[in-house]
């Protein structure tokens, strides 16, 4: 086997090597039909039992209730920029959002082409280094739904706890779905991309409560109707099939390791490690406040730029990957989602200890 190296990368992240090599031996030939996974019709009957365990899975993983539907959608966790308030918001109506970094910004961007947008909380002006607490922010009462991003994959924080609230509920969570135990019938709607911390890119996961499917106005295009996929169990036209498959492994391997509560405890014990070494002494700096931060990417910085760009040629040259932190706050981030190991994480804080012994002024 090729020697595989620590990979920090935001997305599309780590994945793990076992569901790596049972997809190359898939793709190849699959389940013996000798024809290989991705050169297999939709409605073949393989890739159908395929994609029914890759939702059967993640409905048992995180507990979805029977009146939600699971989509599988193309176009990128940012198509649902957009595609939420087409569908959701109707003519003229509000919507409160909570900005707390770039995913949060680009949503409201689009979400102002179809409604009314009140910006309730916003960090930017403090680079977007925390996330609101409930007392911080209101929703009014002509609001259609409340709007947040539950973890800042660039700024490294992430929500503690959810918004409360009496109206719609709807998260991205693109890159912490599946690292905690959630509640999903505290929400309307949650979408995550796959490729930070549940598979390949290509596919977009949308979790919608079904009575939500009817808000939809008349005028909307057949493929951006969330009802379209919904009635037709997401294979309304060609879905993205190696997506759907490589996600249904690694939830195979995801409930092999103990389901979410297992990854949870894990991510949070990986999560102190790396805090620990940044908050040991004045050298290494975290971007995040501590009530803000996230369990799945850790920006953090030196005391300058040379000293940054030093440390991340140096790890590269150990075989820690993908350290440079996001162009907006520079620095260094480790992303170290639910397939990432604690080695990894071990090694990585090993190397910053030895790096500032011999580099420190
Ligand atoms: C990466 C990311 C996105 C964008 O995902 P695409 O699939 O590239 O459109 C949206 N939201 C969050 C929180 C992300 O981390």
């Amino acid at each position: 086997m090729v020697d595989r190296v620590y990979n920090f990368s935001p997305g599309p992240g780590t994945l793990p090597v076992d569901v790596l090599q049972q997809a190359s031996r898939d793709v190849v030939n699959f389940k013996e039909t000798g024809i290989g996974l991705i050169e297999m019709s939709h409605r073949s009957k393989e890739f159908m039992a395929v994609a029914e365990n890759t939702e059967n899975l993640l409905r048992e993983l995180m507990e979805i209730p029977d009146n939600y539907k699971v989509l599988f959608l193309q176009g990128g966790a940012s198509s649902q920029f957009y595609m939420i308030p087409m569908n959701l918001l109707g003519n003229g109506k509000k919507a409160t959002y909570l900005n707390t970094g770039t995913w949060s910004k680009k949503a409201i961007k689009e979400a102002k082409l179809f409604g009314d947008i009140e910006v309730a909380y916003s960090s930017e002006e403090q680079t977007f280094n925390r996330v609101p607490t409930k007392d911080e922010y209101s929703v009014g009462q002509d609001s259609e739904y409340l709007y947040f991003v539950s973890n800042n994959t660039i700024y490294g924080t992430q929500f503690p706890e959810f918004p409360e609230t009496d109206k719609l509920l709807i998260s991205d969570m693109s890159s912490d779905i599946l690292s905690r135990k959630i509640d999903v019938s505290k929400f309307g709607l949650i979408f995550a991309g796959a490729q930070k911390n549940m598979g390949p890119a290509g596919v977009t996961i949308v979790i919608i409560r079904e009575d939500l499917l009817e808000k939809t106005p008349d005028n909307t295009p057949t493929m951006l109707c969330y009802k379209t996929h919904a009635d037709k169990g997401s294979m309304f036209n060609t879905p993205p099939c190696f997506a759907i498959y490589a996600v249904g492994e690694v939830l195979k391997w995801l409930k092999k390791q103990g389901g979410v509560a297992a990854m949870e405890t894990r991510n949070i014990e990986k999560a102190e490690l790396l805090y620990n070494q940044i908050d040991s002494g004045d050298y290494y700096r975290g971007h995040a406040e501590k009530d803000s931060r996230s369990l799945m990417n850790i920006p953090f910085n030196l005391p300058t730029a040379e000293l940054e760009a030093k440390f991340i040629a140096e790890a590269t040259e150990v075989g820690l990957n993908g350290l440079k932190g996001h162009r907006s706050i520079g620095g260094c981030r480790a992303s170290i989602y639910n397939a990432f190991p604690r080695e990894g994480v071990e090694k990585l804080v090993a190397f910053m200890k030895e790096f500032e012994a011999s580099n420190k002024a």
